[in-house]
């Protein structure tokens, strides 16, 4: 997806410095703000740290959208274990391509907000875990830290404020699963990025059996500006209970996908029709996956609506990861539901028996369906598989491979009955399709 010039509708804040030349370095930074706001937290308790993120209702920007500041306070900071910030930075829910863009045009944020977190949680250790498919960022974050070293934003006594911290980045290698919280642990302590069993949560045993805040990259960046300007300036910017911008990602049939900054509860259909300048001509909007591929879609007709998180949960749906994944009419919604289910089965970890079994039925019921070889009953299997995963797995990815399918077919059942065999079979003939699908 290409990065965008600012829109006129777009509000600017953690992407304000995208347009800047050599944005990445640490010199462009330094004279637009660079860590002033670490400068000015460095004069406050941890409480009032924390306060101020609490206060600014910021919510994680990752997908489950976890008050940060309530997730900062849970950090086991009276603990003797050292304390680590992880930063997840595994961006893998296709339609999400944001952090990214923090990270190319603007790293220094990122090892900012790190900072700030680290004097929230009395750490003095972190690391970016960044997807293996995103090397190029690898280097791009490698020359930040390096940068912030030689320049004493990182290391001893920073700056001589007497806090010390150490940063470094880790790679990934490929699996969307890492991009659940307790698996990139596992996978950053060298293991197979497979899901813990919680509690404990991270805030208590995370990183190395230590108490750990770990966040997504986007929540990270937007703590400096919540430090400089207060967590009410930034509360005020959203909705009452979600505050602030949040970067969306929207691809699909629109005429100028990217990446563009709004407050939350921006309206949908103005970031359709306005920052990604409206369908191709002639075309008919048919349906919007709202927050990267886990979330249930919405018809047309349900996308007048603004995006905070209570207005999406209203309309069946979630803000999740910004990923906005745009349909016209002349998408085949089949296509699609195989298309998301394919991806799940094929990151599916394979630990608990509903996601491995229940991922692979479903690829293969919706290919048949897709073939036109499938049965009325088929539809319904769908559903009721779908319908038995959600709740029932260790992580999230059973849910993010059921919801979109249960929608799909709700929604769209037409689609799915225009494709049935055209041949009548009796009952009997049905259930031994079913048997040796
Ligand atoms: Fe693994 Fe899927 Fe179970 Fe998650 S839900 S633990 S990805 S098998």
């Amino acid at each position: 997806m290409p990065y965008n010039k600012p829109h006129p509708a777009e509000t600017r804040i953690i992407s304000r410095r995208f347009d800047l030349p050599n944005s990445a370095s640490i010199d462009t930074f330094l004279a637009h703000e660079g860590f002033q706001a670490f400068l000015k937290a460095s004069k406050m308790s941890p409480d009032d740290v924390i306060g101020e993120v609490k206060k600014s209702n910021l919510r994680g920007r990752g997908g489950a959208g976890f008050p940060t500041g309530m997730k900062w306070g849970f950090l086991a900071r009276n603990s003797p274990k050292p304390k680590y910030i992880v930063v997840n930075a595994d961006e893998s829910e296709p339609g999400t391509c944001k952090d990214r863009l923090l990270i190319e045009f603007d790293p220094h944020r990122l090892i900012e907000g790190i900072l700030i977190a680290g004097l929230a949680g009395d750490a003095h250790r972190g690391w970016v875990y960044i997807r293996g498919e995103y090397r190029y960022l690898i280097d791009i974050m490698d020359k930040a830290i390096a940068e912030a070293y030689s320049r004493g934003w990182l290391g001893k006594n920073i700056q001589g404020t007497g806090f010390d911290f150490d940063l470094s980045t880790h790679s990934g290698a490929g699996a969307y699963e890492c991009g659940e919280e307790s698996a990139l642990l596992e996978s950053l302590e060298g293991k197979r990025g497979q899901p813990r069993i919680r509690p404990p949560f991270p805030a208590v045993s995370g990183a190395f059996q230590c108490p750990t805040i770990l966040n997504n990259v986007e929540t990270f960046c937007a703590v400096p500006d919540i430090i400089l300007q207060g967590g009410d300036w930034y509360a005020s910017l959203g909705v009452p209970k979600a505050g602030g911008t949040r970067l969306l990602c929207i691809s699909g049939h629109v005429q100028t996908p990217g990446v563009f900054e709004v407050p939350i509860g921006f309206p949908m259909m103005r970031a359709i029709n306005e920052l990604a300048g409206g369908l191709r001509p002639g075309r008919k909007l048919k349906a919007v996956i709202p927050g990267g591929s886990s979330c249930p879609v919405l018809k047309a007709e349900e996308c007048d609506i603004p995006m905070d998180y209570d207005s999406m949960a209203k309309a069946g749906t979630m803000l999740g990861s910004g990923g906005m994944v745009v349909m016209d009419d002349t998408t085949d919604m089949v296509k699609a539901a195989l298309r998301i289910i394919r991806f799940y089965q094929h990151e599916s970890c394979g630990w608990c028996i509903p996601c491995r079994e229940g991922t692979l039925w479903l690829k293969k019921i919706l290919t048949r369906l897709d073939d036109g070889i499938g049965v009325r009953s088929d539809i319904d299997l769908v559903g009721e598989l779908a319908e038995n995963m959600l709740g029932r797995t260790f992580c999230p990815l059973g849910d993010a491979a059921a919801m979109p399918t249960i929608s799909i077919v709700k929604k769209f059942r037409d689609e799915f009955e225009a494709r049935l065999a055209h041949v009548k079979l009796s009952a009997g003939a049905e259930s031994l399709v079913r048997i040796h699908a």
